[in-house]
């Protein structure tokens, strides 16, 4: 394997990116992530890849679910707000208002046009990000015709 050409290859791979977020007695995290996917249509599952040394890694494992805020494309500012470690100060996450999601308690962003809430099934753990695997428990949608926020416009890059 010649370590520059699969680097070359696997950032070619197309992503969106998303604000998980997950909360757990009292203590919450969320983070930017672009390694999240569908998975199944029934029942309808999800995949995401979470870096182990992460506090959202750890807030998941132990809540065992999660909520996927959906940016659109005007919200690149929300994405960069959340590559920062959680910080909530008055109500708000990373300066963003949210509120518990209705079926896992994980937080729903106030600004962002769509979410999930997933409750993990299983876990694979190797290497650095461990997958989780959830099962879709509730969806919400304040704009229907929003334009998902597209990882290649951006210029980032997360993978390799
Ligand atoms: P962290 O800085 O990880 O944690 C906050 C604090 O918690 C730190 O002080 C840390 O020391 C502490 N902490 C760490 N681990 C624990 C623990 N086990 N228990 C208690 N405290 C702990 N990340 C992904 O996982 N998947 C992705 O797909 C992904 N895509 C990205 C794409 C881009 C373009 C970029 C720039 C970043 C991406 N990231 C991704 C990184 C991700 O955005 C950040 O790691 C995320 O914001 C971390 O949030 P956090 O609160 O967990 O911060």
């Amino acid at each position: 394997l010649d370590p520059q050409v699969k680097k070359q290859v696997l950032r070619k791979l197309t992503y969106g990116l998303y604000v998980v977020s997950a909360a757990q007695g009292g203590e919450l995290a969320a983070g930017t992530v672009n390694w999240l996917s569908q998975a199944s249509f029934t029942p309808p599952l999800v995949m995401v890849g979470l870096k182990v040394d992460s506090l959202l890694h750890a807030v998941v494992d132990r809540a065992r679910a999660f909520a996927v805020n959906v940016l659109s494309a005007d919200q690149k500012d929300v994405a960069q707000a959340f590559f920062r470690s959680t910080e909530v100060r008055d109500g708000r996450v990373n300066g963003y208002a949210f509120e518990p999601g209705a079926t896992t308690g994980a937080p729903v962003l106030a600004v962002v046009p769509a979410w999930f809430e997933a409750r993990v099934t299983d876990a694979v753990k190797r290497g650095d990000h461990t997958v989780y695997v959830a099962e879709v428990v509730h969806a919400g949608l304040r704009d229907p015709q929003a334009r998902p926020l597209d990882m290649w416009e951006t210029g980032w890059f997360y993978g390799g």
